[in-house]
């Protein structure tokens, strides 16, 4: 038998982790439990003076396993598995112990802190024995994408892996590419026209060698994996087409709110209240008129309906506010005599030229009144004959704190945007999760904001969240330079951490494929198992948990190794409760 030679490292983290553990004592007591071939601790450990003290004591002292105390698992654990095979020991002969999120900065006592921090490492020591080394896999990557959504996230993807010569096809739903930039007149804040940016891309998409477009089509069903995906397209003619390709992104964009429901501002009893799309198509109309066909005297816009309120949506629609205001300059132009009003709640005006958009609409005659979204909202009534106005629309205004009325011809409610109806359908196709609010959710909120759970699947534009136009080229245009840098390298790692059944054991219930959210396994009817498919299963554990035969082994998650780790942490516990 394999001879277990253990290296155990503490780390202080600067102070984060010495000043609440006392690491020499951590190290002094790890020097004593079995296997344990040498413990030190050092200021930090991730730095390469650190790393490169593992290596050399692997060399040196021929240890076979290394144990890292430090902080989670989720920010050096791979740091510490390169570590170890650049000392040419198998990555997962590694074990973290977190002593920094889960001891020094949720305690105040340092002996109590110190005392946990053992139990912790020594679960970790006791668990790396029972390590297996574990060997990497990677498949090939088919160059084509699949780009779902024909808005202007996914033609500035389209264009841009085009023009690097791979293959697009691109699936839009509706008849028409463009999406919602296709339908506004101008954008803010620089007023530039909408068409004229979006018109040459829809042109180059439609005639790019490299790009096929499938209108009026849905993806029906998706199999495969990063690098091998297989679709079915569905096309209004009802053919069928089936797909090959290696990257999916998903660019589907999201759906303007119903203000039906509120009943405060009338909208489908009051014919003067209209959306802010319906005001676009007047816009692009060029006919600013009330619904009798008059010039309004008297135009309100009122904001964040839908958004940022507990009965609708909580979240911001991050770009009706700058929507507002230049709703708010294009009436003062096409209507310099009219009165403007913003009902606004706050205003946001976050992004580039923004703020100063802000200050120069507000130099253009138009009264700003401020109104409690969340507690009060205005309420539209019909004008009474003498009003001199089509409505009337009672609001407490909180800068000055009085009950006001303001008169109307014209009221543009703001709506705000919501995830589209067949956002479920979409990402149970694909292979994603939706947050609450049915957008679609990255892998990481900060690090990895187009990328999904699913490798090979990227989220972009606004079915992630809301967004305005640079946003959602900016986001496409990430998420394309990750697919290009995967094509370029031919292949793709693909986790090892995986899940594994014994055909012996297996009495073919199906309970795992009912729970697995990453659909990775399948039945083999002939022999009446399950079956996974090791390269899309995430090593979620899921399965395993459900088998009631307890077929399912989770690869480096096995019974054994978690038993260990459990009962060397409390062997350790107990006796230091003793002392
Ligand atoms: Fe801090 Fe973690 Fe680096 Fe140690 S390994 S210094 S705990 S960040
Ligand atoms: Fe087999 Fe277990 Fe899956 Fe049932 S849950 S089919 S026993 S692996
Ligand atoms: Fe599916 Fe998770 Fe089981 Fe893998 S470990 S087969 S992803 S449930």
């Amino acid at each position: 038998m394999e001879e277990k030679r253990i290296g155990v490292y503490v780390c202080w983290c600067g102070n984060n982790i010495a000043l609440m553990v006392d690491v020499e004592a951590v190290s002094e007591e790890m020097k004593k439990l079995p296997n344990v071939i040498i413990a030190k601790n050092y200021k930090y450990m991730c730095s390469d003076p650190g790393q490169d003290m593992i290596i050399k004591d692997i060399k040196e002292h021929n240890l076979n396993r290394v144990v890292v105390a430090a902080c989670s698992p989720r920010m050096h654990e791979l740091t510490f598995r390169k570590a170890l095979e650049n000392a040419g020991l198998n990555p997962y002969m590694f074990q973290m112990a977190n002593i920094r999120e889960q001891v020094s900065w949720v305690h105040t006592n340092k002996e109590e802190a110190t005392k946990k921090a053992k139990s912790l490492i020594s679960g970790a020591i006791n668990r790396v024995n029972f390590h297996e080394s574990l060997e990497k896999r990677s498949v090939d990557i088919n160059p084509a994408t699949l780009i779902i959504g024909g808005g202007i996230s996914g033609i500035s993807a389209a264009i841009e892996l085009a023009d690097a010569d791979k293959k697009v096809f691109l699936i839009e739903k509706t008849d028409k590419l463009g999406g919602y930039a296709a339908n506004i007149d101008l954008t803010f804040p620089y007023m530039y026209s909408a068409g004229q940016i979006i018109e040459p891309l829809i042109s180059k998409v439609q005639n790019h060698k490299h790009i096929s477009v499938f209108i009026e089509s849905e993806v029906k069903e998706i199999f495969g994996y990063i690098g091998n995906f297989n679709a079915n397209i569905i096309s209004k003619d009802s053919f069928e087409t089936e797909l090959k390709f290696g990257n999916i992104l998903v660019a589907t964009g999201l759906k303007p709110f119903d203000p039906s429901g509120i009943e405060n501002y009338g909208y489908s009893k009051l014919p003067g209240v209209i959306t802010s799309l319906e005001f676009e198509k007047m816009l692009i109309n060029g006919s600013i008129r009330t619904k009798d066909g008059d010039i309004p005297k008297n135009v309100a816009i009122i904001h964040c309906v839908g958004s940022r309120n507990k009965d609708y949506h909580e979240y911001c629609s991050r770009t009706c506010c700058m929507t507002a205001l230049k709703y708010a300059n294009q009436v003062r132009s096409a209507l310099p005599d009219s009165n403007i009003f913003q009902i606004y709640a706050d205003m946001r005006a976050f992004g580039k030229g923004c703020e100063e958009f802000y200050t120069q609409s507000s130099r253009k005659d138009i009264m700003f009144l401020m109104y409690d979204q969340k507690n009060d909202l205005p309420v539209i009534k019909k004008a009474k004959a003498g009003d001199n106005c089509e409505m009337l629309i009672e609001m407490n205004e909180r800068l000055s704190g009085e009950d006001i009325e303001v008169p109307a011809d014209l009221v543009i409610l703001m709506v705000g945007m919501e995830g589209r109806e067949d956002a479920k359908q979409i990402s149970h196709t694909v292979g994603v999760s939706l947050c609450g609010n049915e957008f679609y959710i990255e892998k990481h909120p900060k690090l990895d904001p187009v990328a999904t759970t699913t490798d090979g699947v990227y989220v972009v534009g606004s079915c992630q969240a809301p967004k305005d136009i640079p946003d959602s080229v900016s986001q496409a245009r990430a998420a394309t330079a990750r697919i290009l840098a995967t094509i370029a390298k031919g292949s793709v790692e693909v986790e090892v951490t995986t899940a594994f059944i014994n055909e012996k054991i297996c009495c073919g219930c199906q309970f795992c494929i009912k729970v697995c959210p990453y659909t990775a396994i399948s039945f083999d009817e002939e022999n009446n198992v399950s079956v996974v498919n090791e390269v899309l299963c995430k090593g979620c554990g899921t399965c395993g948990s459900a088998c009631p035969s307890g077929a399912i082994t989770s690869k480096h998650f096995t019974d054994k190794q978690i038993l260990s780790q459990i009962e060397g942490l409390l062997a350790k516990s107990l006796e230091l409760q003793e002392v």
